[in-house]
């Protein structure tokens, strides 16, 4: 089982790692930084650097339990590397993830609408939910709610919980689908912003909601009596840590 740097640190951007198997262009690594697409976060570009020799990442997926990462140039079993990851596109992620749970938080606690899917890209995130009607009044208050949450600075944190606790905590059991989910699942991963939202998550976010920015919603597209789909836009990030 490869290492997931990225679960302990999400602002990890070099690391020191072994190749521990190669299959054609895909290498697996004994441990890594590199986040593999999944739960609506897209994977990590990057480079592994080998003798001063630089080999892009291409592509980051899960295979089997393991982080599968697809490089330009072929690799030898065995190589000792290091790994970069383009922080660019992956702080960009982290921001509009953490986004997603600001306005999934605004919309479970005020208007009862559970998430229904979404979808993070390096400029913009879509989120569903499960909701009737909403008008522009209606959506310029979600909106001002979300900012006041990126407003008051409040701090993102990740831990693990076994099953058995997770399931006890009426606020992350929103769907059946998540109470499915939850009860495959040995161990839970829940990522809270304090005293607001917790969520169980596998992604990356940033560590306060005031490295979001403010949240503009672009647009809610009707897809359906119960199916809203927002999207939300932030603005370009001048800090990063
Ligand atoms: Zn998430």
């Amino acid at each position: 089982m490869t290492e997931l740097l990225f679960l302990k640190d999400s602002y990890l951007k070099k690391f020191d790692a072994k190749v521990v198997k190669v299959q054609g262009s895909i290498a697996y690594l004994d441990k890594t930084a590199f986040y593999p697409r999944g739960g609506g976060q897209p994977c990590d570009t990057g480079e592994l650097i080998q003798n001063g020799r630089s080999n892009r990442v291409l592509e980051v997926f899960w295979e089997e339990g393991d982080v599968a990462h697809r490089l330009e140039q072929p690799i030898s079993d065995g190589a000792e590397i290091s790994g970069q990851i383009d922080w660019g596109l992956r702080y960009a992620h982290m921001r509009h993830h953490t986004a997603v749970h600001i306005l999934s938080g605004v919309m479970f606690r005020d208007y009862s609408a559970p998430i229904t899917g979404g979808q993070i890209y390096p400029d913009r995130a879509r989120v569903d939910f499960d909701v009737d009607e909403v008008g522009d009044e209606r959506v310029r208050e979600i909106e001002s709610k979300c900012n006041q949450i990126v407003d008051e600075g409040r701090a993102v944190t990740a831990r693990m919980v076994p099953r058995s606790v997770a399931l006890e905590m009426p606020e992350l059991v929103r769907t059946k689908t998540g109470r499915k989910l939850i009860e495959q699942l040995p161990q839970v991963r829940l990522v809270e912003i304090e005293g607001f939202d917790v969520q169980t998550d596998g992604g990356t976010h940033v560590v306060n909601t005031r490295e979001v920015g403010h949240i503009k919603i672009k647009g809610v597209e009707n897809k359906g009596k119960h199916n809203k789909r927002f999207e939300l836009v932030l603005p370009p990030s001048g800090e990063s840590v």
